[in-house]
Formats: structure tokens, sequence, C-alpha cells
């Protein structure tokens, strides 16, 4: 399957497909990148075991260039320090403005990748072989960054990629819990945009947590492709943007109070999810919305009750500290129907709070 992203002056295509990966030197050569750049492959301690040495040996045969960085796994690579490193490699190695920077990886690779291909020599051309589900998310959309110990995600930049391949394959290796969660972002772009997207994802949960590669192949698409629509409609975040943030400013929150690990992202936003689901009902929009949103979840086996062990203050806390939240006023994403959503401000902090006990 190819998908082509247009953003503004660019465009760039996603390659989905199983088995694809032994063909990134054809996709390179095809899209302009040819034998006189040097590639840079970033890449983590987890997935280099698995794919590193074949991707390399593939692209040596077609007379490419290739050094590689392995970070560690986890979010705490995509720190200024991790930057620095591969930046000093990056230099060391000469790389010039013909190189090119290859994420493979999930979304903390391919974000510390691109944030190094957009600030190297003020810019070097970006390639994503993403390998977490999740990471159809991160393909669209160009945004990169680094985290500041302070803040997540607070150092970045808008880059674009070159070319997206993805091989279905790759995400064999996957954790199931990492599996579980990466579908609950392809749910949430059902939700928001999709309702003949979401009855799908229903009729296919079994096929997909199997990892049927068909099926998989279809739900990333489908996921790059409506974040592709709103993104390109919103290229800088002006607005509807936001709608892709539904149950991310509660799953945030979890996030933060459980600290990074207990909760993964994607299990974090179902719980999210739900909540703004429950936020709609008491809005007056039906509670079928809860219903439907709560047992696709589950269906997928992912949480939709906060644990109890996470303090309610702590977590309205983390919430008033979002950025998006001017003076006490709060700001949500809430379905209207299913498949639409709608952003609704000046929410009572009151009101989610009661939410959020009644999720526990
Ligand atoms: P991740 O990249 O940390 O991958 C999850 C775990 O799986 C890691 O331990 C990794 O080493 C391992 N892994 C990855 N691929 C594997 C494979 N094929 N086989 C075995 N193990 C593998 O996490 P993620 O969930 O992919 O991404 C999360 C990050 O993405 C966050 O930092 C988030 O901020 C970012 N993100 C960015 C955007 C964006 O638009 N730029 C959008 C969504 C998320
Ligand atoms: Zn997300």
């Amino acid at each position: 399957r190819e998908l082509w992203i247009e953003l503004g002056e660019r465009s760039y295509p996603i390659i989905i497909g199983d088995g694809l990966l032994n063909r990134l030197p054809q996709a390179l050569s095809d899209r302009g990148m040819g034998t006189d750049g040097d590639l840079f492959i970033i890449t983590d301690e987890n997935i280099a075991p698995h794919y590193l040495s074949g991707l390399e040996a593939a692209l040596k045969e077609q007379g490419y260039t290739v050094n590689s960085f392995v970070v560690p796994g986890g979010e705490s690579s995509k720190s200024l320090k991790w930057y620095e490193n591969i930046m000093t490699e990056a230099i060391q190695l000469g790389l010039d403005r013909k190189s090119v920077v290859i994420a493979l990886g999930g979304g903390v690779v391919g974000d510390l990748a691109g944030f190094v291909a957009a600030t190297y020599m003020r810019g070097v051309r970006f390639v994503q072989v993403p390998t977490t589900i999740l990471a159809h998310d991160s393909s669209v959309g160009g945004k990169v960054a680094v985290n500041h110990p302070l803040a997540k995600n607070m150092i970045g930049a808008f880059h674009q990629p070159e070319l997206v391949l993805y091989d279905t394959a790759t995400l064999l290796t996957l954790s199931d819990r990492e599996i579980r969660s990466g579908l609950a972002e392809v749910i949430k772009h059902g939700l928001i945009w999709d309702e003949a997207f979401l009855n799908w994802c229903d009729e296919h949960a079994d096929a997909l947590l199997k990892l049927d590669a068909e099926s998989l192949s279809y739900a990333l698409y489908r996921g790059c492709e409506v974040k592709a629509s709103v993104v390109s409609q919103d290229e800088k975040e002006a607005g509807l943007r936001a709608i892709l943030n539904l149950g991310h400013t509660i799953g945030h929150a979890l996030e933060a109070v459980a600290g990074y690990g207990e909760l993964l992202h994607g299990e974090a936003i179902s719980i999210g999810m739900v909540g703004s689901a429950r936020l709609a009902e008491e809005l007056g929009y039906p509670a079928t919305i809860v219903e439907r949103t709560q047992s696709i979840l589950e269906r997928y086996g992912l949480p939709v009750r906060i644990p109890k062990h996470l303090d309610t203050d702590a977590i309205m806390a983390a919430m008033m500290r979002d950025k998006k939240f001017k003076s006490g006023q709060m700001n949500f994403v809430v379905p209207v129907e299913i498949g639409k959503v709608e952003i609704q401000t000046g929410i009572s902090p009151t009101l989610v709070r009661s939410i959020v006990d009644d999720l526990k």
C-alpha cells in the first residue's frame, strides 16, 4: 500500500507492506537519494539485534555508505544528551548536507533522529522506517523533538521525511503490550474521524492482535490517512489538529502521575478516551458514545479505568499544568458522535474531577 502525504509544497510517500525492509535501497534511489549521500541509521538496542545488520547489508550491497548509531531503548534516549552524542558522531564521521538520516525504530527513535536531521547543518534529508504500531502516528505531521528534563517534546522542529517505509513484518517482535498500546492510537483515528473505520477495527480486532499482515497494513494505512487529512488542513497547529488529542489531556496526566513506564502511552490515552466520552455524556451527548468507546477498547484488552492508587489531586494538578490550559479554564476534545469530535472550551475543573474519581 502506498499513501502520499501532501503538506504545503512538499509531499512524500508512506509505503506499507509485509517484508519491505530489504526494498529500502530501491525506495531510497526512487526518491532521489542515491549512493552519493552517506546514510546514517539511528536505532535502539531492542531493534538493532533484529533488523540492523540485515538492513545495513542490503544497503551496502547496493553501494551505499552506511553508518549506524544505537541508543538505549526507551523514552530517556529522547534527550539532549543522546542528541549531542549523535551529533558528535555525525561530525566525526564527516557527514555533510547530502547525507540522509534514517530512523529505524518506534516513536522515540523517530523523534530523536528526526530532530537530528532537522538540525544537523541546518537540516539534512530524513527517512523513517517505523517499527512500532504507534509510530504510524509519528510518521505523519513532521513533528520531531527531544525532551527537556522539565517537559516532554519541548525542544523540537517541524521536519518532514522524504520517505516512510513501513514493514509490517518488523512488528512481529513487539511485545503484546506494545501492540495493544499502539492500536489504541489507531482506534483513536476511527473515533475522531471515521465511524466505518472504527467498525472495521471492531471486526478485525482478533486479526490485528494476531498481527495479520493484511489487516495491519490496512489499519496503519487508514490511521496515517486520517492523521494526514487532519494535519494537511492544519500543518502548524492553528486549530483542527487539536482533535488528534482526543484522550490525551487525561492520558498525559496519567502518564506523568504514574511515572513513565507504569502506563504505556496508548494505555493512558485509552483511559483518557473513555474519560472524554464520559465528559461528552455529562455535556448532554448520547450515553451510547461511552458504551461504544469502552467496548472497543476492552475488545483490544486496553485499560478503561484509572489505576486506583493514582491520586486524584495529582492527576488534576498534572492536567492544570498542561500548557493548553489558560486561567483555570479547561479545553477538552470530546466525541459528539462516533467518528466526530469537537473541542469544548471552558470545562469546569470540578466536573473533570468528578469524572476522574468515577473512572477509578
Ligand atoms: P518506542 O519507540 O520507545 O518503542 C517502544 C518499545 O519497543 C521500546 O522499548 C523499543 O525499543 C521497542 N521496540 C520498537 N520496535 C520494536 C520491534 N519492532 N521489536 C521489538 N521491540 C521494539 O515507543 P513508541 O510507542 O513507538 O513511541 C513513543 C514516542 O513517540 C514518544 O516519545 C512520543 O512522544 C512519540 N510520538 C511522536 C509523535 C509525533 O508526531 N512526532 C506522535 C506520537 C508519538
Ligand atoms: Zn498519542
